[in-house]
């Protein structure tokens, strides 16, 4: 009764020349066992490599491949949107080209998908072939961030996951420019469950975050859904205009009972310093969603398509 039906793999491929052909081989394995057809979508996101050659040599061997090409980098997030605006499928599953999220996984992904869950993400038990210190930092920002945000994104949980048409098709209804893809995938919500895996170490090639994108991205999550940050300027406001007029009173009656006294210039330096350091700290923060409110407003696409190859071509060049 599934023959009909078709899952739309879709894979965002940043420099990857190393391992889409082994990605390819490895997801259409998977597919000649199993009862779907197959869509498989490579977005190649502003590769400087070999990567959209590849793509486009395997679209013409196989018509279930559609080769997207975006006009440069946009990044991961632009890149899945991509793929999920332009996929045909009856569901999709996000995977990322260096296999370290393993195809062979697809089966069990489908298996939830007949049982009627909508958004079945993979959360790793284990990573393979990243630093002690990687996994502690990503360990920390998830815990703040799910005590910052309205919604619950799940600890642990990548990029790797299937979605039902109908969340799809949600995700597709959100306007937002700036994309944090695990924040809106645990936004709207539907029937949610996960499954554990075993992360595997990248199967050629170099990681393509290093601290700085990973610091980038975590302040994309955390002002794409919290304004405690904003909230917390309002408290500490408070708290210090408190602490301000008890000293006033104890400053005042000082001066009262025992006469005016000229020192304390270390005293009025350190509050100074430390309340000026304070409120350029609270502008930045303002600045953050300032500038976030401003690259909404420009409502430009996410990203633009220099190709498109297969699936008749989709919609010719935007
Ligand atoms: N990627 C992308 N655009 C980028 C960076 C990465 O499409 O600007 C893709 C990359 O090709 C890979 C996936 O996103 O398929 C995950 O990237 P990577 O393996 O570098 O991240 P990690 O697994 O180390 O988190
Ligand atoms: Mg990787």
């Amino acid at each position: 009764m599934n023959e009909n039906r078709k899952i739309s793999v879709l894979i965002p491929c940043f420099n990857e020349e190393e391992v889409i052909e082994e990605c390819y081989r490895r997801v259409t394995t998977v597919f000649a066992d199993i009862n779907y057809h197959l869509e498989l979508v490579f977005i190649n996101d502003g590769s400087s490599d070999r990567t959209a050659e590849l793509i486009g040599e395997l679209c013409m061997q196989d018509k279930r491949v559609l080769f997207v090409d975006l006009s440069r980098n946009f990044g991961k997030e632009a890149a899945m949107s991509a793929g999920i605006d332009l996929m045909t499928g009856d569901a999709a599953l996000i995977l990322d080209a260096d296999l370290q999220d393993p195809p062979e996984l697809i089966p069990e992904f489908i298996k939830m998908l007949e049982q009627g869950y909508d958004n079945i993400y993979g959360v790793r038990t284990e990573r393979e072939g990243e630093s002690w210190i990687k996994l502690k930092t990503a360990e920390i920002f998830y815990s703040v961030l799910k005590k910052m945000s309205f919604v619950d994104i799940p600890q642990n949980a990548g990029d790797f996951r299937m979605l039902s048409k109908r969340t799809i098709e949600a995700i597709r209804k959100l306007p937002e420019r700036q994309r944090f893809m695990k924040g809106l995938f645990a936004w709207v919500g539907f029937n949610t469950v996960a499954i554990e895996y075993k992360r595997d170490a990248r199967s050629a090639g170099e990681t393509k975050w290093n601290y700085w994108t990973l610091w980038n991205f975590a302040i994309e999550g955390i002002t794409s859904f919290s304004t405690l940050p904003l909230r917390l300027a309002s408290y500490l406001g408070i708290i210090i205009s408190f602490v301000s007029f008890v000293y006033a009173l104890i400053v005042f009656s000082q001066a009262l009972f025992f006469g005016v006294d000229v020192a304390g210039y270390p005293s009025q330096m350190v509050v100074m310093l430390f309340l000026g350091g304070l409120q350029l700290l609270f502008l930045g923060i303002i600045g953050e969603y300032l500038g976030r409110v401003f690259n909404e407003t420009k409502d430009r696409p996410l990203y633009m398509t220099k190709k498109i190859i297969n699936q008749s071509d989709v919609a010719e060049l935007n």
